[in-house]
């Protein structure tokens, strides 16, 4: 995964190449009743390109014809590495709905004026920002926590690209109505024991009142049982787990530092294969020794869940959730996991598309859309393995285990992520699943009994008029 996109890799040319830092405005998808919009100014590499921002200007429209003009006068010089400037113009106050932001920047380098909109990516349309301000809080299960568990800070930072601070991710956070975020930074991006516990003071440090909480982990690049590099997620991790294979760093040798099993004994905590069937390019598989995660790969190691929801619903999800059903139908209940392996992108997705070529722009990856949902026990996410879960990009859908093999399943949306399509129960039994589509009207909340028999296990999905989808652990 690559973004938010870096341009100054130009071995050996590069036509995305500028002689300017990356300026971009970014801010959350979608901003919870009664929270405030914070909208980023985000420059990357004005160390070696100092820039003066002079002026952010812009207009806010909604479907209902409403709009709001401003200009913020900004006359700020910007030379380090990062910058992530929160901006503070006119904002839609008390109406919910979906609202566009067009936004323009002024700025002055080498003794010229320019402006660009959005952002200043060579080659890459400007899109504006689109933000929802919700009616309602996302629907969830009183004591249960919702969260993040696949992003990427600014400690991910290489030619290609890089994340936004901690403390960035931990006010989007929650804007957007998360509980918590585990952060994991690629190890490869980490390189050393030293920067990782640089990562974990920093996420240490960061705000606690009223905050989401923040939680340091790994995504350790890490052999399947070909001696491909595939991605695993550790939660909470004391020490670093060394895995530079595909890095991109160490092109003479791409081979992993350590199979998965070897891996998850170091970390000392819970693991997840992350994206276990993630499209690539051919040149991934073949630069950087990039592969899958096999059935024999989650069951011959000690494997705790997959994230076969990362970020949006494509192929490798539907192959993801198929690879899942059948390590459950064999008797490994290993949890599902939803997370967005977002780099920032915090409102849309900007990523490299051709290497040193061409840039792309969509929706599949943004900071905190799809959540794993757990019951709160008052301890650290993960650091036990939940016993029961739901991952949604919307609406709420939980099993609740009764007495005598009887179990309550409860789904509620609100008018923010629409009225339910379909809701489905699925029963492993004797090498396949057997389905039951539950009667439904036009509520936002039911409740069924259900009864599991002699099934293996029971498990439900349901989805939404809005497109918005949720499904829960096999129990
Ligand atoms: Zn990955
Ligand atoms: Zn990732």
């Amino acid at each position: 995964m690559l973004n938010y996109a870096e341009t100054h890799f130009k071995f050996p040319v590069s036509r995305l190449y500028r002689k300017e830092p990356v300026i971009l405005i970014d801010a959350p998808f979608q901003i919870c009743p009664g929270l405030p919009c914070p909208v980023w100014l985000i420059i990357r590499k004005a160390n070696q390109f100092p820039v003066c921002i002079n002026e952010v200007y812009g207009e806010w429209k909604n479907a209902d014809g409403q709009s709001i003009s401003f200009k913020l006068p900004v006359e700020k010089q910007f030379d380090k590495s990062f910058h992530f400037e929160e901006l503070d113009f006119e904002k839609p106050e008390n109406s919910t709905g979906i609202w566009m932001l067009k936004i323009f920047i002024k700025y002055r380098i080498d003794k010229k004026n320019k402006t660009c909109e959005r952002w200043n990516y060579p080659f890459l349309q400007p899109k504006p920002l689109i933000i929802n301000f919700l009616k309602e809080l996302p629907p969830k299960p009183s004591g249960w926590l919702a969260g993040e568990t696949h992003c990427h800070s600014s400690y991910t930072l290489d030619s290609v690209e890089f994340g936004a601070a901690p403390a960035v991710l931990q006010k989007a956070a929650k804007s957007v109505g998360l509980d918590f975020v585990c952060i994991t930074d690629h190890s490869y991006d980490l390189i050393s024991e030293k920067k990782f516990q640089k990562m974990k003071n920093e996420i240490a440090g960061a705000e606690t009142d009223n905050y989401p909480s923040l939680h340091a982990g790994e995504e350790i690049s890490c052999g399947n049982s070909k001696n491909e590099n595939v991605h695993l997620l550790a939660f909470g991790n004391e020490n670093y787990v060394e895995g530079h294979g595909d890095g991109g760093r160490r092109w003479w040798n791409t081979d992993p530092d350590l199979p998965i099993q070897k891996a998850i004994e170091k970390s000392g905590v819970f693991c997840f294969a992350a994206h276990p069937k993630l499209q690539m390019l051919f040149a991934e598989k073949l630069l950087l020794k990039r592969g899958h995660w096999s059935y024999r790969d989650l069951t011959e190691n000690r494997i705790s869940g997959i994230e076969f929801w990362n970020g949006f619903r494509g192929k490798d999800f539907y192959e993801g959730r198929e690879l899942w059903v059948k390590c459950l139908l064999s008797g490994h209940k290993l949890l599902p996991l939803g997370g967005n392996d977002a780099h920032g992108d915090l409102n849309s997705y900007t990523a490299v598309k051709q290497p040193l070529w061409s840039l792309k722009h969509n929706n599949e990856h943004i900071f905190g859309q799809v959540r794993t949902v757990i019951p709160d026990t008052g301890k650290t996410p993960f650091s036990e393995l939940p016993e029961n879960l739901y991952i949604t990009d919307g609406p709420a859908l939980w099993l609740e285990k009764e007495s005598g093999g009887k179990f309550i399943l409860h789904a509620r949306s609100t008018e923010d992520f629409g009225k339910f399509l379909s809701i489905t129960i699925f029963r492993g039994e004797e090498g396949a699943e057997k389905i039951e589509q539950m009667k439904i009207d036009d509520s936002l909340s039911f409740d069924f009994e259900a009864r599991s028999h002699t099934a293996l296990y029971i498990r439900a999905e349901c989805e939404t008029s809005m497109g918005k989808f949720a499904m829960t652990a096999a129990i």
